[in-house]
């Protein structure tokens, strides 16, 4: 198990649950931030204005408060707690992401990102929106089943690799998950205390099960809500760098110079809120 690390996405504190030193990807899973639900008094709204992105799909979910999504798609999507967004950037889409402020309670939700396979990397960019993700009951919890099937319900939300994503919200006592064997799998706990035998799962804890389980035993008290996260290992070796996830430096170096040159490959976002410009890349350019 490791522990999440605390880092900044525009005025937001998030716990970084993925990637990690030593943990990069569960399946295509390469990257999960959980934010909220507590923020400091006066804190500015958690607006995210116009950004890149390529080669990955991103997965938000709440679990309170509300976010709008633009794109350059011409998206324009209210997400709610219990619905997803689901958004493909394959070569280049850009987004903006905006709290909406009328709602009383903190913002509290993950945003996941899932890589994207060589097939699909390079294609078209899409947006799906899902008000009513599938649930399945299980011994012990509901599972809302954002990507891949889990029990007897299948998310109709794209998939380009074998992966599984869904919400496990506890009824208190032991809960039996069905995995598939042949995938890894994530448990981050959004909140409330989850066991995993003896373990103790938190919020900013992610639990790693390796491949070759078919069933996960946990307990959580009632109301306890986890995210379980899993897919077939990765093949690929995935290089991210700022919202990009690629497979060379000389990738990034073009993805980075056509946000900078507002080259249509990314295009742009209908909104006021302002673009995030790339920082410069840790390495030496080509
Ligand atoms: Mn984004």
């Amino acid at each position: 198990m490791t522990a999440s690390r605390e880092a900044t996405v525009g005025t937001m504190a998030v716990r970084r649950a993925l990637p990690q030193r030593g943990r990069r990807t569960i399946g295509a899973w390469c990257f999960v931030d959980h934010f909220g639900p507590l923020r400091p008094a006066g804190a500015p709204p958690a607006d995210i204005g116009p950004h890149p992105h390529c080669g990955l799909h991103t997965v938000t979910w709440l679990v309170a408060g509300e976010m709008r999504h633009r794109d350059s798609l011409g998206s324009d999507q209210t997400v709610r707690p219990g619905q997803l967004n689901l958004m493909t950037a394959g070569n280049g889409v850009a987004h903006a992401e905006e709290e909406v402020r009328h709602q009383s309670g903190p913002l509290h939700g993950v945003q996941l990102w899932v890589a994207q396979p060589a097939a699909t990397r390079g294609g078209p960019a899409a947006f799906e929106h899902h008000p009513s993700p599938p649930r399945a009951d299980l011994p012990g919890a509901t599972a809302t089943v954002l990507l891949g099937a889990l029990g007897d319900a299948r998310s109709a939300a794209r998939t380009d690799t074998p992966l599984v994503g869904a919400e496990l919200s506890f009824h208190g006592g032991r809960a039996s998950v069905p995995l598939t064997g042949g995938f890894e799998h994530g448990v981050v706990v959004l909140g409330g205390e989850v066991h995993l035998g003896d373990v103790a799962l938190v919020p900013g804890r992610l639990a790693y099960l390796a491949p070759g389980r078919e069933e996960l035993d946990l307990r959580g008290t009632p109301g306890t809500r986890a995210l379980l996260i899993g897919g077939e290992p990765f093949p690929e070796a995935l290089l991210m760098w700022w919202n990009f996830v690629a497979r060379t430096r000389e990738e990034m170096e073009a993805a980075r110079a056509a946000w900078a040159s507002r080259d249509a490959r990314f295009g742009g976002v209908a909104t006021s809120l302002g673009r995030i410009e790339a920082p410069g890349v840790p390495w030496r350019a080509a």
